[in-house]
């Protein structure tokens, strides 16, 4: 799909607002009823999911140009998809993939945040988010006595994000985990050195292309393994 198709979408939005505050029936609580944690922010609606679709459609018919403001909007979107969810609630429509696409747009348009750069080209040249540490790939599970699923079989697969791999506050919560799922008797594995990123990276930063390959190695190393779960 493109920004295009989701021109109905656009279309169809009547300006409820439940993408930025949970329906009145559903509120239990001032503590409760937001939705969108962009609107949080910024408090203008522009940053909802609805004035999102205002924008794409400005976008889509070219009465707007690219702009720092315009891609400060963009990425100012945490994707959780809390204004698709409260949309569906009153209407049959589509509110984060549209979001999702104009990210898309942007990428091959060329047009990203200065701030991204570093960790689009880190995903592009060294296949994780984190510059400068895909040599310590397999460090977060050194110690820990568990199968390498691309040399023995494994009946689940525990895939460690950038994050576990990298993030020294990350790092421990990937060895607890594997160490849980062996005390439950669980027979899991995973790929040490040999792990790719998640593609939860391309995703998010809507780098189409390369996450379509990621997440089609990802596919087939799994697949090769035998395991049963990933
Ligand atoms: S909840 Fe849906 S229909 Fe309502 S304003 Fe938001 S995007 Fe538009
Ligand atoms: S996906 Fe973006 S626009 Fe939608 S609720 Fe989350 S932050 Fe708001």
């Amino acid at each position: 799909m493109a920004l295009k198709d989701y021109r109905e979408e656009m279309l169809m939005c009547c300006r409820c607002s439940y993408c930025k505050f949970i329906p009145l029936e559903k509120i239990e609580g001032v503590n409760n009823a937001s939705v969108c944690p962009s609107v949080s922010r910024f408090n203008f609606n522009t940053y909802s999911g609805g004035g999102r679709l205002n924008f794409a459609m400005a976008m889509l018919e070219k009465k707007i140009d690219y702009s720092d403001k315009l891609l400060e909007v963009v990425y100012n979107c945490q994707m959780c998809g809390g204004c698709d969810v409260s949309c569906k609630y009153g209407m049959d429509m589509d509110v984060l993939d549209p979001i999702n696409e104009m990210r898309i747009q942007c990428v091959s348009d060329g047009h990203t945040l200065k701030a991204l750069d570093t960790v689009i080209n880190s995903l592009k040249k060294q296949n994780t988010m984190i510059p400068g540490s895909a040599a310590k790939r397999g460090d977060w599970a050194k110690g820990l006595d568990v199968k390498d699923y691309t040399a023995q079989k494994a009946r689940v697969i525990f895939h460690a994000g950038c994050r576990t791999c990298f993030d020294k506050r990350h790092v421990g919560g990937g060895a607890n985990a594997v160490k849980l799922l062996q005390k439950a008797g669980v027979d899991v594995g995973i790929a040490g050195k040999k792990r790719c990123a998640a593609a939860a990276g391309h995703t998010r930063w809507a780098i189409k292309d390369d996450f379509l390959a990621q997440a089609k190695k990802n596919m087939e190393m799994f697949k090769k393994s035998g395991a049963e779960y990933w």
